[in-house]
């Protein structure tokens, strides 16, 4: 049987990140039936739609997407398609597995981190609803509903019992965004009572991030909203070798999207040296979201003995090698 999937392969280093995960996703064996789909910023700028109705209907027939990065123009603009998409398929959970690879140096290399950043994906200062009072002066609306923190807090608390994780910190500043963020903090609370086995803990964002680059070994899962979601991500990734390693997906009751932590990377596009994986790992996860969990087992541990072996890494993380050669040796390791 093969699975179809919607592979975007996005702009920026996307096209060769994601080539990269479907070289080695076809070299475990596992039979895909990639549906490439256009997405990217060239396209959203000639046809003025950001969010182009292929796309839409290809996840909506396949419900699973591989996604490479898609970049969002600053300060101006159209406005991100990675937040439309997120939203338009209702995928509310981001997780993001951040762990540290074997052999790997880094700051950190002496501490075992093992975290999961579970991120509130639909609302938040994502919502996009800015407006210009008067000239120079302007309003962002953080939006933070009863019905989406309760999902979020509900998606994290199963998935620690379905992990077997200990503990779940909530991360938040309720004690400036008294309602917004004390709704979110009070929606976390109602859900973590119900899940005595699962240790519950609370930090303000700020303080979150120190104690994650003092003490990263004792997170678990880290339950946010959006924005705090998407900083701690970056932070994280940083803890554990940068950008180029860790994964993502977007989950939703219906569809689930793939994609790696990082942006488009516009500094090292098209140079053939950006590190695929993030996008491989983000591929592990959908493979298990397919249940072939026996393939995606065998490229986890695939791309770990590359790491382990060390000769085939790519410059962001110490080596020398392309995303080319890397992706030959994590393909040469699977064996096939
Ligand atoms: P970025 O993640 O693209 O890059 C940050 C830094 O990390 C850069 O120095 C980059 O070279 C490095 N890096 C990222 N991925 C790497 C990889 N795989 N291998 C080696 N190095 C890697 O963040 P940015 O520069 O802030 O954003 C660039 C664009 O990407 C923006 O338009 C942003 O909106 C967009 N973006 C898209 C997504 C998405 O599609 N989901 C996510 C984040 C950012």
């Amino acid at each position: 049987m093969s699975h179809p999937v919607t592979l975007i392969p996005g702009d920026g280093i996307g096209p060769e990140v994601s080539n990269a995960a479907r070289r080695a996703v076809d070299a475990t064996g596992v039979k895909i039936d990639w549906q490439i789909t256009e997405l990217n910023s060239n396209l959203i700028l000639k046809t003025g739609d950001s969010l182009p109705k292929s796309v839409v209907d290809s996840l909506e027939r396949t419900h699973v997407g591989l996604k490479g990065p898609v970049t969002t123009p600053i300060a101006g603009g159209f406005s991100s398609v990675n937040v439309a998409l997120r939203k338009r398929l209702d995928l509310y959970a981001n997780v993001r597995p951040v762990h540290s690879l074997p052999g790997l140096a880094t700051r950190f290399q002496d501490v075992k981190i093992d975290m999961v950043i579970v991120r509130e994906n639909t609302e938040d200062l994502y919502s996009g609803l800015e407006h210009e009072v008067v000239k120079d002066v302007v309003t962002g609306l953080k939006v933070i509903t009863r019905a989406a923190s309760i999902r979020i807090a509900e998606y994290a608390f199963r998935f620690a019992v379905s992990a077997g994780r200990k503990k779940i910190t909530a991360i938040h500043k309720a004690n400036i965004m008294k309602l917004a963020d004390g709704l979110f903090l009070r929606c976390c609370r109602e859900v973590a009572a119900c899940y005595p086995q699962i240790q519950y803990h609370e930090l303000i964002v700020d303080n979150a991030a120190m104690q994650l680059v003092v003490r990263p070994e004792t997170f678990d899962i880290l339950l946010l909203p959006n924005l705090y979601g998407d900083i701690v991500s970056d932070l994280a990734a940083g803890l554990v070798g940068g950008l180029g390693i860790v994964p993502g997906a977007n989950i939703g009751d219906q569809d689930a999207v793939f994609e790696a932590v990082h942006g488009s990377a516009p500094d090292i596009a098209g140079k053939g040296i950006a590190n695929p994986t993030a996008m491989m790992m983000s591929a592990v996860l959908m493979l298990i979201h397919l249940k072939e969990h026996e393939a995606a087992k065998h490229l986890q541990s695939a791309i770990e003995s590359v790491y382990n072996a060390k000769k085939h890494l790519t410059c962001d993380v110490g080596g020398n090698a392309s995303t080319e050669v890397f992706t030959d040796a994590v393909i040469a390791a699977l064996g096939h």
